[in-house]
């Protein structure tokens, strides 16, 4: 079962990530983390830093164990990565490089890193 963990007046609650009932009420994360993990329940992939990651809309966003990237209902992040930097969630969007040519890339919305750009750039690492 998946599950994710919401801080709320002051306690942290485990909740059903398909249905969002309360499973159990803790006073800290590391008590929510502990009893998922005796229990079996999936969390939600963890960040560098430790956070819960969410998607855009700020869904809970799981990890199987082939590394596919979905939502709690089984809705695949297509075109998602994750952040090698930061660990949270990168889209597949055009940008454009420093010429102003557009450019396919993963973009991580919360650092910021750009990573995996399509067409490479050719002449990058050649020099010296
Ligand atoms: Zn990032």
């Amino acid at each position: 079962m998946r599950v994710y963990i919401k801080e709320k007046d002051g306690k942290v609650e485990l909740l059903n990530a398909v249905t969002h009932e309360v499973i159990a009420e803790f006073s800290d994360v590391s008590e929510a983390v502990k009893y998922a993990l005796e229990n079996n329940y999936q969390l939600p992939l963890r960040a560098v830093d430790g956070e819960f990651v969410t998607d855009k809309k700020g869904n809970p966003v799981y990890i199987d164990d082939k590394g596919i990237l979905e939502l709690a209902d089984g809705t695949l992040l297509e075109g998602c990565r994750i952040c090698p930097r930061c660990g949270w969630i990168a889209y597949w969007q055009e940008v454009l490089d420093e010429d102003k040519e557009p450019r396919e890339c993963y973009v991580c919305p919360h650092c910021g890193y750009i990573f995996e750009c399509t067409p490479e750039p050719e002449d990058i690492g050649a020099g010296d």
